[in-house]
């Protein structure tokens, strides 16, 4: 199967290359910077919200909307929108800048297929146009949340209002002060089966009766701006025009959300994956060690030959996930964005292991985009659905596939 890249992609690709060299990568270390002094804590730097008009401005905006969502999408499927990703994931801070990130992704996607026109006025057109931020709730502390069904904070109907109390954490981009809304899924109906007992309901973020516990630690890293955030929702209300598609919808949201999210997941680590093996390479083409360039050992070869296959795998799997999103369906497509999300995280970890090893001691240090990509591929091992979760799911699928 080849993947035949239009013309159209071809100059939206060159656009935003052109994009990354003139003004991204010569600010790469910047963003680090910027974040490690703790007066920055939760802000962003002014050249960063100038980046983001000049983006807008060359029309590299929203490309992640598949083009099912016209008026809002910039038209492009799944198979196009695919390598836009890499180009923008080889600097790890880069996809904001394009209104191309998680969690504003799923969120927008959401509100775009499900949200009534009110809603998509109030929170959709702002989120679409950069203003504001948001955030997606579900994990909870006291229970195993990798199953979405255990989920616990009680939506409880009050006259017109809808009432909301239990604890969240991992709330990735709640602490940033430009998320203004947060899709908050919780238990509205208990009585139902166990896949229609939950909700997801929209929330401003300054809503009285949350109360921000603490910012949580990633590897120890904050993740200023975004941060990761655990709430304590408080007999908090909301009226019942927030509630998405209707009560008992929340699991079916839940996993509607990460059709296309997944595979932009996936094709975000090959984007960070295919930086480290590029940087692995010039690295072992400049250092010498015991009188000969790294690139003359044997093994440092080895490790760059293992990358590039594994790379290349993630990669072209990630398009045939995207391929059959576009030409059957995300149902027919279940077993690739199970298969991507197993694949990519690890992946990547492994390829920025390699290539840490490679650099030695600047390997672990910010010199790099290496400890980040490490970090975060290791995180989506765990974060959107454990590894072992799609791997059930996927062994699930390949049986019932099998046995028709
Ligand atoms: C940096 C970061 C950002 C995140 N962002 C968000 C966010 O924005 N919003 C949000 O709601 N959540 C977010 N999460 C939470 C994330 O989605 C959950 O951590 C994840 O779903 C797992 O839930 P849990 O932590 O409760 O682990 P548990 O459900 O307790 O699972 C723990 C472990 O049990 C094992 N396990 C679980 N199920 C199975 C199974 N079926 N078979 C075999 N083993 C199994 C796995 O090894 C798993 O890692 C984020 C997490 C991190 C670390």
């Amino acid at each position: 199967m080849g993947f035949e890249i239009s013309e159209k992609v071809q100059k939206i690709n060159a656009q935003l290359e052109a994009f990354m060299q003139k003004h991204i990568y010569p600010r790469e270390h910047d963003m680090a910077e910027w974040c490690l002094d703790p007066g920055n804590l939760w802000q962003t730097p002014p050249w960063f919200d100038e980046l983001r008009e000049l983006a807008k401005a060359e029309g590299l905006w929203n490309l992640f909307l598949p083009h099912e969502y016209q008026p809002w999408s910039p038209g492009l499927t799944n198979v196009e929108i695919a390598p836009l990703f890499e180009t923008m994931s080889r600097v790890v801070w880069a996809q904001p800048v394009f209104n191309c990130n998680a969690p504003d992704r799923g969120n927008i996607e959401v509100l775009a297929k499900y949200g009534t026109a009110q809603q998509q006025e109030q929170w959709l057109e702002p989120l679409l146009a950069g203003e504001i931020r948001s955030a997606y709730a579900m994990t909870e502390p006291q229970v195993a949340s990798s199953d979405a069904t255990n989920m616990e904070l009680e939506i409880k109907r009050d006259g017109d209002e809808y009432v909301l109390n239990g604890r969240k954490w991992w709330t990735t981009g709640a602490v940033n002060p430009r998320c203004k809304v947060m899709l908050v899924m919780g238990k509205s109906n208990p009585e139902n089966p166990r896949h229609s007992q939950h909700s997801t309901i929209l929330v401003p973020r300054d809503a009285p009766g949350i109360t921000l516990v603490r910012p949580l630690r990633a590897f120890d890293n904050l993740h200023s701006p975004g941060g990761e955030a655990e709430l304590l929702f408080e007999n908090v209300r909301v009226p019942v025009s927030n509630m998405i598609k209707g009560e008992g919808c929340g699991f079916e949201i839940a996993q509607g959300r990460l059709g296309p999210g997944r595979f932009q997941y996936a094709m975000t680590l090959v984007g960070n994956a295919q930086r480290c093996l590029e940087l692995m390479c010039a690295r072992a083409d400049e250092r010498v060690a015991f009188g000969e360039k790294l690139k003359k050992k044997t093994s440092v070869q080895h490790e760059i030959a293992r990358c590039r296959c594994d790379i290349e795998q993630a990669r072209l799997l990630t398009m045939q996930a995207a391929h059959v999103m576009d030409s059957e369906g995300v149902e027919a497509a279940k077993p690739y964005i199970s298969m991507v999300k197993i694949v990519a995280p690890n992946m990547a970890q492994q390829v920025a292991d390699r290539a840490m090893q490679v650099f030695g001691g600047m390997g672990v240090c910010q010199d790099t985009l290496i400890p980040e990509v490490f970090t975060h591929a290791r995180i989506c091992r765990i974060a959107d659905g454990p590894d072992e979760v799609h791997m059930s799911q996927l062994a699930k699928l390949t049986m019932r596939e099998l046995a028709s």
